[in-house]
């Protein structure tokens, strides 16, 4: 079975000595991809907006300093130049999918992009959205199932298993699944990743925090340590994750 890949990290980077616990932990468990916010989308204005410019330059040195990948979220085409200094895979949120003069710009350069699905797209819609990327000549591009907006409110989304498997016909590219930002919650995460990845995923995004009861943003979702090595055994256990 082909290894899936893992993206893990914090939801926003939140200091160095932050980035310095969590990122030692994450290679023990042989995770290359470093997932950080530095610009952090909220709904509310007045929630944390994660560190901007300076949480870039975190990103930066801990890429120097630990030889990760690091996948970071685009919000506006200005910081191409820079985000390109300081992380591997620039991820698209959900609520920039439809920012079309982004997904144009994004596709006239060759940078790998991880493209979200928005909280009410339709399957079409995501496919349309990827196509700006790819027909402006960009073809690294990697999916991501991150939920849709239901009236379930037991989890913060519905996960849209569908997506991965319909995806899969309609383009020729990898999907990952987004169980943190899916779910809202970390309880039921390893059964709805096993769900994911027989539906197709190529792999996973989880959200790990070194204290998620401080964490300055989606604390409720975040794994700790401990969480985060059960989930992988678990998941490891069901024979779900090839060699890793
Ligand atoms: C994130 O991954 O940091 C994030 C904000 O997710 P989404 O865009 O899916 O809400
Ligand atoms: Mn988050």
């Amino acid at each position: 079975m082909k290894c899936p890949t893992i993206i893990a990290g914090p939801c926003a980077v939140e200091s160095m000595e932050q980035m310095r616990t969590i990122v030692p932990f994450l290679l023990s468990m042989k995770i290359q991809y470093i997932r950080a916010g530095a610009f952090k989308p909220r709904t509310s204005p007045d929630d944390f907006q994660g560190l901007g410019m300076e949480g870039l330059s975190i990103l930066e040195a801990v890429r120097r300093e630990y030889s990760v990948k690091i996948v970071s979220e685009i919000v506006d085409i200005r910081h191409l130049e820079r985000m390109c200094q300081c992380v591997d895979i620039l991820q698209v949120g959900a609520r920039n999918m439809d920012n079309y003069e982004l997904l144009k710009e994004l596709g006239r350069s060759r940078v790998h992009v991880l493209l979200k699905r928005h909280m009410s797209a339709t399957i079409a819609e995501f496919e349309k959205a990827a196509q700006y990327i790819l027909q402006e000549g960009n073809p690294n591009l990697i999916l991501c199932e991150r939920g849709i907006r239901t009236f379930e409110n037991a989890t913060r989304n519905t996960l849209d298993l569908s997506c991965c498997a319909l995806m899969k016909r309609r383009l020729d590219l990898p999907i990952i699944v987004d169980i943190s930002h899916s779910l809202g919650r970390k309880d039921i995460a390893a059964p709805m990743a096993k769900a994911a990845l027989a539906a197709g995923a190529d792999g996973l995004m989880i959200e790990v925090h070194q204290q998620p009861s401080i964490a300055l943003s989606d604390a409720a979702q975040q794994m700790d340590f401990i969480e985060f090595e059960d989930f992988l055994q678990n998941i490891r256990a069901a024979g779900a994750m090839g060699e890793l």
